[in-house]
């Protein structure tokens, strides 16, 4: 599987990722993004890259996570987990992620978009 490279606001990670991964993560403008995919494993994740150092460090970058929000965001749609992967050298943020779940899985989310695995 070719390595992919996904871009957040401090810098980009290079990963393993699945093809269905990389469709989440094309927002259509010739770059991936990080933000759309959620969670990475932190198995796939390979490289980082950190603006602030203005380095490519070849290990996965550390994962901060912060508590379960348990936020709802949308009708039926909660904020269980938010978290930033940030670089293992100077703990800059690279990129944010946030892991959504259905409230009651039978059924629809109201206006927000669908983040099933
Ligand atoms: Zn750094």
């Amino acid at each position: 599987m070719p390595e992919t490279q996904l871009n957040g606001s401090g810098g980009y990670i290079v990963a393993d990722i699945s093809e269905e991964l990389t469709k989440k993560a094309d927002l259509g403008v010739g770059k991936l993004f990080l933000a759309p995919i959620g969670k990475l494993p932190e198995e796939s994740m390979k490289k980082h890259f950190c603006k602030n150092c203005d380095e490519e460090f070849p290990s996965p970058p550390t994962i901060h996570l912060e508590e379960n929000p348990d936020e709802e965001v949308a009708d039926n749609l909660i904020l269980i987990e938010r978290g930033q992967y940030t670089c293992q050298k100077c703990n800059f943020t690279i990129g944010e992620y946030r892991v959504f779940e259905k409230k009651d899985e039978s059924k629809d989310i109201g206006t927000a978009n669908p983040n099933s695995p």
